[in-house]
This record gives C-alpha cells, sequence and structure tokens, in this order.
C-alpha cells in the first residue's frame, strides 16, 4: 500500500475542549501533528466520520496530513491558554521518523512548563524519553499505552499493522522506571471474542508486571466505514461472529450500529476491570495531576465528583442523578475562585450560586471541604 504524506501549514493546532475530560484522561487541552495514521487499525475510531471530516475514510492510513508548522503554531497558541494538562503529540511510524515534529511540540511543552498526556501505541515515544523525564520534573507526564487485548489472533484481525504489544509493554516499563505515571487504556474491548475474564486479565496483570498502576477500559465503538470494516474483521476472525455482533448493536441488514455497546453491558465491563484491578493492586481511574496553587482545591473536589460520577455509572443509578455529579464537577473545575474561599465567605449558600450545584450537592461539598480539606 503505497505511502503519501501531504504536508502543509496548519491555521490551528491546540483544541480547546470546553470541559476538563473528568474521569478519564483530565485533559483540557490538545495537539496533533499528523491527521490519518499508517497502522489502520479496523477499529481506530478516528476512522469514524465524525474525526475525519470532509476526507476519506479510506486514505486514512495511505496519506498522512503533515501539520509541517505543528510546533510553532503550539508555541504561539499556548503562550495565550492558561496551564493546564495537554494531550500532544502521535509517535506513528513512520511519520515522526521523518518528521519528529512531536519531539518539537514536546520541546515547547517543556518551556512553557505545561502539564502533558500522551495516550499511544507506539513504543517510540521512548526515543524522546529525555524531554518526558524533564517536563516530568517541572510540571508532570502521564502516558496511557492503548492495548486492546494480548492475544494474537486479535492482534492479527483488527491491528495487524500496528506496533508490538510486548514493545508498549517494554516502553511502559522503562517509563515507570523514570518515575512517570503510565498505565493502560485497555481500549477498545472487543465484544464477545476479547471481553472475557481472562482476555480482561491477561492486560490488567501485564500492566502491573510492567509498573502501570492504573487501569482505562473503553468498549469498542461502531461508525460508519469504521463500523463495517471491523465487521469484516470480526468475520474473517470468527464466521459465526456476524449475529453476535449485530444483535449487540442493535444493527440490522440495512441499517446502522449503535454507537456504542448497550450500557448493562459498559456497567459489567465497568465492574469486571474494578474487581480485576483491585486483585491486581491497580487503579481503575487515572489519578489527575494538580497544579499547585489557589484553585487547587477546586481541582481536587471536581476530582471526587467526577469519581463519585464514575462509581454511579457502575452502579446503575438514573442518569439524572450521574449528570448532576458530572455538571457539577464541571461547574467546580472551572470556577475562578477557590471554593474553599466561597464556603468560607458565604457557606452553603455560597456553593449553590455555582451552576448545577444544589442544595445536598453544596452539603456533599461542604463535608468534603470540612472534613478532609478535599484531600
Ligand atoms: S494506532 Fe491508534 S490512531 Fe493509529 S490506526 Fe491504530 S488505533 Fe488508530
Amino acid at each position: 500500500m503505497k505511502l503519501e504524506f501531504q504536508e502543509y501549514q496548519a491555521r490551528k493546532v491546540v483544541n480547546v475542549h470546553k470541559h476538563v475530560d473528568g474521569g478519564w484522561f483530565w485533559d483540557k487541552y490538545s495537539a496533533h501533528p499528523y491527521v490519518g495514521c499508517r497502522s489502520g487499525c479496523e477499529f481506530c475510531y478516528a476512522r469514524g466520520g465524525r474525526y475525519l471530516g470532509r476526507r476519506d475514510p479510506d486514505t486514512f492510513d495511505t496519506q498522512i496530513g503533515v501539520k509541517t508548522n505543528a510546533a510553532e503554531l503550539l508555541r504561539k497558541e499556548l503562550a495565550r491558554l492558561a496551564p493546564d494538562v495537554i494531550t500532544c503529540g502521535d509517535w506513528q511510524q513512520p511519520a515522526e521518523d521523518r518528521y519528529r515534529l512531536s519531539r518539537g511540540m514536546l520541546e515547547v511543552v517543556r518551556d512553557l512548563a505545561f502539564p502533558l498526556f500522551i495516550v499511544e501505541r507506539s513504543p517510540l515515544l521512548i526515543r524522546d524519553l529525555d524531554l518526558l523525564t524533564e517536563i516530568n520534573r517541572s510540571a508532570w507526564v502521564g502516558v496511557v499505552f492503548s492495548i486492546s487485548s494480548l492475544d494474537p489472533a486479535l492482534k492479527r484481525a483488527f491491528e495487524p499493522r500496528s506496533p508490538g504489544v510486548g514493545r508498549r509493554l517494554q516502553a511502559m516499563e522503562r517509563l515507570a522506571k523514570a518515575d512517570i505515571l503510565v498505565g493502560t487504556a485497555l481500549m477498545p474491548v472487543i465484544p464477545i471474542v476479547g471481553d472475557d475474564q481472562g482476555h480482561l486479565e491477561e492486560v490488567v496483570g501485564a500492566t502491573k508486571a510492567h509498573g502501570g498502576t492504573f487501569i482505562l477500559a473503553g468498549g469498542l465503538t461502531m461508525e460508519g466505514v469504521q463500523a463495517a470494516r471491523t465487521m469484516e474483521a470480526a468475520r474473517h476472525l470468527d464466521p459465526t461472529i456476524e449475529d453476535r455482533w449485530r444483535k449487540h448493536y442493535n444493527w440490522q441488514a440495512d441499517g446502522k450500529p449503535a454507537y456504542s455497546s448497550p450500557p448493562a453491558y459498559s456497567v459489567q465491563l465497568g465492574l469486571t476491570v474494578r474487581d480485576l484491578c483491585a486483585r491486581h493492586r491497580l487503579r481503575d481511574r487515572m489519578p489527575r495531576y494538580v497544579a499547585p496553587g489557589p484553585l487547587a482545591i477546586n481541582k481536587r473536589i471536581a476530582e471526587r465528583l467526577f469519581l463519585k460520577a464514575y462509581d454511579l455509572e457502575l452502579e446503575r443509578v438514573q442518569s439524572h442523578r450521574i449528570w448532576a455529579y458530572r455538571k457539577a464537577g464541571w461547574a467546580v473545575d472551572e470556577s475562578q475562585e477557590s471554593i474553599a474561599q466561597t464556603y468560607d465567605n458565604r457557606g452553603e449558600p455560597g456553593l449553590r450560586e455555582l451552576p448545577g450545584v444544589g442544595k445536598s450537592l453544596a452539603g456533599t461539598i461542604a463535608d468534603w471541604l470540612t472534613v478532609n480539606d478535599g484531600g
């Protein structure tokens, strides 16, 4: 398959998220140097329409857009933004071997002392361990390696050209030895053929054995061309799978699949992974980086609100209760006044002035502030 690089000058490189990605990656910004990916994994959500825009999804792995000015833009744009966690870089090969744009972006992140988060399938980022160590010293670095399973048959079927899982685990170990927070995005968990206890525990155990400290698990999403390709790959693996997958995604022959697995399935997956993590002494959420300062208390309280929302998801409570915690999390996270100060000055009525924070949540936050200072 011929590979073509399409170099261009981007107009903008940083995405500013409306809200922090609470409970998951905790990032506020993201910036990536390439569009498309040579690995071309069948299940890659980035091939779904919502990520590629007007680009032809079939060229996702043959035409790689290269933002040649990514590092310069990053420097300009970050200089205007408040420091917060940025997801940055993309160590895909051969693009990064040739252009080294991710390394250039890391230099910017280091110079401007932003905390950095990386989610990767490529172990090539170890080449930049010197910069990662520097950033970790002056701000913070967190890395997650995406590992769907350790099963070679699933790797061959769904991600035949992605870097080997063993190399990802070796890279994880090197990061852990350099005191960098590292864990696994157990994503996407492949329904029916890769979601049993045995498959999941292999990844959890390998993460623990290689110095990872947490697991974030998520199911396979299905959309457009990506859904059709993933189904085709599944059929090659096991010709009997189609009916079960169609049922799982409520996918009629002439219709579209549901975007995600059924809620009950996702809850069961979360509970199984929680249990496995407990057994292997790992966390099933990523700890949040919080910079010191007067608003640190807001970030810590927001973290607790988001984690509580996830717990409630696993308890299958009504969605309005889950959303109440999420919305309160965003309100606290985005408040420009220390909520400890708010509470000292105006008590619970002051907390209730935050959007989405009612009587009961104001009481909860007040308890957290007084009992253990939100820690
Ligand atoms: S390596 Fe990641 S970005 Fe590249 S195709 Fe695979 S899942 Fe998508």
